[in-house]
């Protein structure tokens, strides 16, 4: 098997994030993950999946890889990245998120706009339901949940100061089982030795987090896989046959 590197952003948000720059069309996005030498990004919205599809198919038609994701919000304030296979498993999984999401209408003037778009960006209609806000469901919850639809559950920037692994609880749950942590781009608890010591036995990647089209790229983790999908990052966090994180990197810097 050939494995060869991929570029990859794990974490993009786009206009349909009320705290996301409306900048962030499917268009955009591709044409920017393009300029910016990307292989692999995954779309991840907070606690909806409705803009996923489109950029998909624009991926596929333009060359680039895009991981069907969200952003979950656990009850206890720790977002994850949720990332899957294909388009029926992240389907399926918003619905389930939908059951959970507390009914609470979007004020757009105090949040940000909800916009369910087209590819070039033109609005179909508006998110109505407010994304920002804790599902009902635990960490634990999310993590069985999502295995159940084949898909990674991996704790968004971990070691940031909010909504994060180490701010709402303090310590990375040994017996979780994890796959990977997602690092935050500037921590204020990554140099506490105790912290540091237990996401070290984890794989770590890096990603952009990005809430505006700039943003796309500047951070990154670089896999040696053969092929872009799930299944083969999977093997790479789990150092299985080959594949491997070869490198993180943040604006242009090479992390540990
Ligand atoms: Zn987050
Ligand atoms: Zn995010």
């Amino acid at each position: 098997m050939l494995l060869s590197e991929y570029s990859a952003d794990l974490h993009i948000h786009t206009c349909l994030s009320p705290c996301a720059s409306l900048d962030l069309s499917p268009r955009k996005i591709i044409e920017r993950a393009k300029s910016e030498s990307l292989d692999i990004i995954a779309i991840t919205d907070h606690n909806t999946a409705k803009n996923v599809r489109v950029v998909m198919r624009l991926g596929e038609k333009q060359g680039v890889k895009v991981i069907p994701g969200m952003e979950v919000q656990t009850r206890e304030e720790i977002h994850l990245l949720t990332l899957f296979a294909d388009g029926s498993s992240i389907a399926a999984w918003d619905e389930e998120v939908r059951r959970y999401l507390p009914d609470v209408r979007n004020d757009p003037e105090v949040f940000g706009d909800q916009p369910i778009v087209d590819e070039e960006g033109t609005i179909i209609r508006f998110e109505e339901r407010l994304l920002l806000n804790s599902l009902d469901l635990s960490l634990e919850d999310v993590k069985q949940r999502v295995e159940r639809h084949g898909g990674l559950a991996i704790p968004s920037h971990f070691d940031k100061s909010s909504f994060s692994l180490i701010s709402q609880l303090g310590f990375i749950p040994p017996d979780m089982e994890l796959e990977a942590l997602e690092m935050s781009r500037r921590s204020e608890f990554r140099e506490q030795g105790r912290i540091l010591d237990a996401s070290l036995r984890l794989p770590r990647i890096v990603s952009s987090d990005a809430h505006r089209l700039e943003d796309i790229g500047s951070a990154r983790t670089i896999f040696l896989l053969a092929d872009a999908s799930l299944k083969e990052l999977r093997l790479a966090f789990r150092g299985q046959e080959g594949r491997q994180i070869v490198k993180k990197m943040d604006s242009g810097l090479t992390l540990l």
